[in-house]
């Protein structure tokens, strides 16, 4: 069975449309994958009418940036975007990101790195992000890739920089739940905590409604697959994986990368399937 839940579309800083995400998908052989772009779900019923054109299955899905510093990813998977709270969440959100990147861009004039709002706004198409400006100043030749103008002028103590709004991880799980959705946590090799640590956070956020763990993710090395699947039999979690693909002009992983590492896909899918089945009837 081939699934990957982790995808970014042009709704938010994913290369492709959700039309050309779902048949590229399709045309490599998946047979379900769940579009979960940052703060919006703007992507969505676009992505789901050309699945069933293309016959595979689509999960609904977001990906919220919460945490102190914002870099806690929860996936939510199967919520109903017409839910009236997440709605104005993420309208707020686009609000708060345009503003970012107009500071941003500030910052970045004054430190001699000029790019247009506009160009950002149009490489962005949607919801803004780090990812867009990046582009831009490489475009404007101030940097020579994205990761170069990321390592250089975009992350925390550099010139472009700055911090964006953010919900706590109880906030996300809570909007994730009451919208009829599976909590599910992205990537928590990421977190970079030890594994005491990180199961200590995964227990107390289990106790808040967090429902899986994104085991099969390219940051987790095939050591720390191993934990995960442990620490999700420990806690009663479901297993997910994802490749977050945001198309290979933005990061050069595949679709579905790393994702042959995740045996029990069946099996995973099923039980996750089935527990959006049963949020939606209740
Ligand atoms: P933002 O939500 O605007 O802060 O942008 C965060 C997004 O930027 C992440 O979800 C990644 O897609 C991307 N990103 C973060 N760090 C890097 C990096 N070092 N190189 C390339 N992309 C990155
Ligand atoms: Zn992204
Ligand atoms: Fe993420
Ligand atoms: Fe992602």
């Amino acid at each position: 069975m081939k699934a990957d839940l982790h995808l970014h579309t042009s709704a938010s800083d994913g290369a492709l449309s959700p039309e050309a995400l779902v048949r590229k998908a399709a045309a490599e052989g998946f047979e379900l994958i769940a579009v979960t772009d940052h703060d919006t779900m703007a992507g969505v019923a676009r992505a789901r009418e050309e699945a069933a054109r293309q016959g595979i299955g689509l999960i609904t899905g977001v990906e919220f940036s919460c945490g102190r510093q914002g870099e806690v990813h929860m996936l939510g998977y199967g919520l109903d975007p017409d839910n009236p709270v997440l709605q104005r969440f993420f309208e707020t959100r686009g609000t708060q990101r345009e503003a970012r990147a107009e500071k941003m861009v500030g910052q970045l004039y004054e430190a001699g790195k000029p790019v247009s709002m506009q160009r950002v706004r149009e490489l962005a198409g949607g919801v803004i992000g780090r990812p867009h400006i990046a582009q831009a100043l490489v475009e404007a030749g101030h940097a020579t890739s994205v990761s170069d103008a990321f390592a250089r002028f975009l992350t925390p103590g550099k010139p472009g920089y700055v911090e964006k709004e953010i919900v706590t991880v109880t906030q996300a799980i809570e909007m994730i739940v009451n919208a009829c959705g599976v909590a599910v946590l992205a990537h928590p090799m990421e977190l970079k905590k030890g594994d005491m640590a990180l199961e200590a956070l995964v227990h107390e956020w289990k106790g808040q409604g967090l429902a899986g763990l994104e085991i099969y993710h390219p940051s987790a090395q095939n050591n720390h697959v191993l934990f995960l699947e442990g620490l999700a039999q420990r806690e009663g979690l479901f297993r997910t994986g994802g490749s977050d693909y945001h198309g290979e002009s933005v990061c050069p992983h595949s679709l579905g990368y790393g994702l042959e590492r995740w045996r029990t896909a069946e099996k995973d899918t099923a039980a996750l399937l089935s527990a959006i089945a049963e949020k939606q009837r209740v």
